[in-house]
């Protein structure tokens, strides 16, 4: 028998468990760690609430979730509460799938100004994140700025647009609905460094800034390189950038939320007293790929910022961590021997959902080439044995379906759930 551990159940964990049973079926006992009550990682807390059909991938995730060999234990930090030295006193592999929760720092004077917020913390916050349901953001100014130019930052656009009718079908928490339901912004400025060919943006997000019914998608045409360029793109890009082709035929007078995007504009200071108020912004040009700057500044007002440049992951006590690139440091997803790490913890914070589970099949692999038969490992009984004298308030996938249960009886009309935004509601709701 193999006992396996794995951190974190998102995407990258349970497609690891998916591999697990795939390769040694019986032979096999996976435990799933998570710190949180309720499971599935970013597809509960990044995953924008208005897309309900990519959420929808967790029901795949039941029937390895369901299987007899597969434990979700909820509600223990690894590295907190159980160390991983201890961990690898019960399990022959343990996995870190521990993802890239941190927003990567902006770096710049007066980003610690007020109403200034990492992606991480925004979208956990109108996504019912527990540790960031406090966080409060300011919308009564009118200029709102979300600094990237990937698909992060069209969420945090798109949402920040929507009416409380548009969100119909979301499971959008009710904190954030009421805030934006009084919002007062007038203007979404997406601020990216490079141009429109360098965009991180997918057709699909981009299209659908295109039919908001108060936001209106504008793009300055003399940032539209000639459209011959286009056909060097690659055909997803090529789409994406036709989407800003015809932005920039709209007119943004009138709109009752213009969201603009500004190409070529670096942030370089943001400014304000005690609370943002303004960008100091430093236009730049392309060369070899590269943002430079060109000397000319301006200033663009924002009464609220939301900066999607990225994420980083947590070091957990006794792994080795790799501060440049922000995640474990590893060989394909070998850290030490019988510590391993996947998904965005082993690659940082890129592609889809789907590309977890190619990580999540590879890392099984290499576990399979290492541990042979197991070594004859307590597994789940030693770490039972741990939880009960530490006195750890474990939540068991059965706990997590009454708290699902709980979610959905106390939705609103025609949503989905009603997420309990609180650890302790979600532990009460387990009954
Ligand atoms: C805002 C946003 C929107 C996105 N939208 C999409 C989309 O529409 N479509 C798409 O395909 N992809 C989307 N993605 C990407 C997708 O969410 C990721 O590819 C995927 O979630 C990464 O999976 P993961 O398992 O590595 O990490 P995560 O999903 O972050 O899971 C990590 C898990 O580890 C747990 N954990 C962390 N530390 C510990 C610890 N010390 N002890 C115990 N547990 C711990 C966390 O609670 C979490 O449950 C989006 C990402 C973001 C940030």
């Amino acid at each position: 028998m193999r006992h396996i551990a794995i951190i974190g159940s998102g995407p990258a964990g349970y497609y690891t468990a998916e591999a697990a049973l795939k390769q040694w079926g019986e032979d096999v006992k996976v435990d799933i760690f998570d710190r949180l009550p309720v499971p599935f990682g970013l597809i509960r807390t990044g995953v924008a609430p208005d897309h309900q059909s990519i959420k929808g991938v967790s029901r795949r995730y039941e029937q390895t979730a369901l299987s007899d060999n597969v434990r979700f234990v909820g509600n223990v930090t690894i590295g907190q509460d159980v160390s991983i030295e201890e961990l690898g006193g019960f399990y022959d592999a343990v996995v870190l799938a521990t993802g890239a929760p941190r927003d990567r720092p902006l770096d710049l004077p007066g980003d610690r100004l007020g109403n200034v917020f990492g992606s991480a913390a925004f979208v956990g916050w109108y996504n019912g994140h527990p540790e960031f349901t406090s966080l409060a953001p300011d919308l009564s100014g009118e200029t709102a700025v979300v600094i990237g130019m990937g698909n992060v930052a069209l969420d945090v656009a798109r949402i920040l647009s929507k009416t409380r009718d548009e969100f119909a079908g979301s499971d959008i928490v009710a904190h954030a609905l009421d805030a934006l339901d009084v919002s007062k912004l007038r203007r979404i400025v997406i601020l990216g460094r490079r141009g429109p060919h360098q965009i991180m943006m997918t057709p699909k997000e981009l299209g659908e800034l295109g039919h908001l019914s108060r936001g209106t998608p504008v793009v300055d045409p003399q940032d539209l390189p000639d459209g011959a360029e286009d056909a060097l793109l690659e055909p997803g890009i090529r789409k994406s950038v036709s989407h800003l082709r015809a932005f920039a035929g709209n007119d943004a007078k009138g709109a009752d939320i213009a969201i603009e995007f500004d190409f070529f504009a670096a942030p370089r200071a943001l400014l304000g007293n005690g609370k943002v108020e303004a960008i100091e912004v430093e236009r730049t040009r392309i060369e070899d790929g590269r943002a430079v700057g060109t000397g000319a500044f301006y200033e663009l007002p924002a009464s609220l910022v939301v900066s999607c440049i990225g994420y980083r992951t947590v070091p957990v006590p006794g792994v080795p961590f790799d501060e440049r690139a922000g995640r474990f440091a590893n060989d394909e997803g070998r850290i030490l021997p019988g510590l391993y790490c996947v998904g965005w913890a082993r690659r940082g914070p890129s592609g889809t959902i789907g590309t977890n589970r190619p990580d999540g099949f590879a890392i099984i692999e290499q576990i399979a080439a290492d541990i042979g038969e197991g070594a004859g490992k307590a597994g789940r009984a030693g770490f039972d044995a741990l939880a009960e004298t530490r006195k750890l308030d474990v939540v068991t996938f059965r706990d997590w379906k009454r708290i699902e249960e709980a979610e959905s009886a106390r939705a609103r009309s025609g949503a989905p759930r009603e997420k309990f935004v609180d650890v302790a509601d979600m532990i009460r709701a387990r009954g």
